[in-house]
This record gives structure tokens, C-alpha cells and sequence, in this order.
């Protein structure tokens, strides 16, 4: 009886023991995680509302634009459809109430944090004028070079996996505070993929980047998108940074800097 017992004791623990799938992929995420959230909320989203609507004025002649406007428009209608509280009505003649009717209906969005792919877009557009400019520069947390750096070095890729659009991730990086960072990341992932709180998500992205989920490590300050991560099969690591509303709730291994990422 007690044989039989240590043997089924012995076996389990064999199975137990089984060492983790070798990491093959690090997926971070930006707010909290690589970038303090405060410079999302106190630089990038302040710097798009007080220059988008001379941003649009500026360029309003390209074909690029005139396509953003047309789809905001439609939002804009579908908006009134729904019985909200739409600014005004949308004006296309003469073109300054085109151009206003754009400033309008954005900054009501952005004043709802609505996540419009239209408004993204041109955020994205308003904030990369920015960035080429030099008044915008990418805000990463001291250890994130030093680690993009080493994970570099060992091959072992890195992909973002963020709500901001992955032109606004791609800035953030080219741009950073300590330089252009872009080469060390591989792959940008936005919401278009699907929500950080699927772990649907998770597991299209571990296809697109053909590497298993048990092999790829994600990094994010929020437990729903690690409960999401996790679920899909991929290991996980809670980013606990200055300025994180900290919940630890979940049970994920906690790291304060990427130093701790062995
Ligand atoms: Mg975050």
C-alpha cells in the first residue's frame, strides 16, 4: 500500500516537473508595461486635441484625409441614428465646416475615450507630425533599452500588443527617449486582432507569429489581459511600474523591471 502510494507520488511528480517551454517570444504591453500610463494620458492624448484641428486644416487637401473624413461622417451618422448626444449636424460645404465638422465630432469622441479606428488613425497622423517634428519624444521606462538590447542579442524576438494603433506604437519606439527603438521590435499588434481581454487574441497572435502560446511571454500591468494571455496557454509576467493602479489579483508573477525577465 505504501509502495503503490510513493510510486503514484513519484509519478506525478515526474509529470509535475516537467520543465516550461523554452520562451521563444517576449509580447509587451505599451501603458504600464514599457511606458508609464501618465504619459499616454498627460503628453499623447492632450498633444492630439490641442493640434488636431490645425492638423487637419494643414492637410485636409490629400486624398489620404479626405478618406478619414468621409468615414468619420458615416460615424458621425450612424451616431445621430443612435439618438445621441452628437455635436451639431455634419456640414460638408463650404470646406471650413467640413473641416469643422470633423474638429467637432472628434473632439466629442475623444471626450467619450471612444475607441473610433477612424479617430485613431488620425490621432496617429497628428501625432507623428508631432514626433518628426521633435515635440513629441517616446516615454520608456529606463530598463526597457538595456532589456530590448539583450533579448536582442539572445534572438529571442519581441512583439507589442497594444490598444493604441500600430502606427502609434511604431512612433513610440522610433521615437523614443532613448532613440530609435524599432529595430529591436519585431512584430505590432493592435486591437484590430482582437480585444486585450480575449484570449482569442492571444492565440491568433501566437498563429501570425507561428510560435506556440506555451512559448511566449506576456508582459502587461493589467490581470484581464494576463487572465486572457494565460488562458490561451501563454506565461505571463505582472508589471507592477511607478503609477500602475496595482492589482495583484490572480496570482501572476510579478516583475518591477524588465531585469527580472530572466
Ligand atoms: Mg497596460
Amino acid at each position: 500500500m505504501l509502495r503503490t502510494r510513493l510510486r503514484l507520488v513519484a509519478r506525478t511528480h515526474v509529470s509535475g516537473a516537467q520543465a516550461p517551454a523554452e520562451i521563444k517570444a517576449i509580447l509587451l504591453d505599451i501603458e504600464g508595461t514599457t511606458t508609464p500610463i501618465r504619459f499616454v494620458y498627460d503628453v499623447l492624448f492632450p498633444y492630439a486635441r490641442t493640434h488636431l484641428g490645425q492638423h487637419i486644416e494643414q492637410h485636409a487637401s490629400s486624398p489620404d484625409y479626405e478618406r478619414l473624413f468621409d468615414a468619420l461622417r458615416e460615424e458621425h451618422a450612424s451616431d445621430v441614428a443612435a439618438g445621441g448626444s452628437v455635436p451639431g449636424s455634419w456640414v460638408d460645404a463650404p470646406r471650413a465646416s467640413r473641416l469643422a465638422s470633423v474638429a467637432a465630432y472628434c473632439s466629442w469622441l475623444m471626450d467619450r475615450d471612444r475607441k473610433s479606428t477612424m479617430l485613431k488613425a488620425l490621432q496617429g497622423k497628428v501625432w507623428e507630425a508631432g514626433y518628426i517634428s521633435g515635440e513629441l519624444v517616446g516615454e520608456v521606462f529606463p530598463d526597457v533599452p538595456a532589456a530590448f538590447e539583450r533579448w536582442h542579442v539572445r534572438r529571442l524576438p519581441v512583439g507589442i500588443f497594444s490598444s493604441g494603433s500600430v502606427l502609434a506604437q511604431q512612433l513610440l519606439f522610433r521615437y523614443s527617449s532613448a532613440g530609435d527603438l524599432s529595430g529591436f521590435v519585431d512584430w505590432y499588434f493592435d486591437t484590430a486582432i482582437g480585444a486585450k481581454i480575449e484570449s482569442v487574441s492571444y492565440r491568433r497572435i501566437a498563429e501570425s507569429i507561428e510560435i506556440g502560446t506555451d512559448r511566449v511571454l506576456f508582459v502587461s500591468d493589467a490581470t484581464r489581459e494576463l487572465d486572457a494571455a494565460r488562458t490561451a496557454g501563454m506565461h505571463t509576467r505582472l508589471a507592477v511600474r511607478p503609477g500602475n493602479l496595482s492589482s495583484h489579483e490572480g496570482g501572476f508573477p510579478v516583475i518591477h523591471t524588465f531585469d527580472e525577465i530572466a
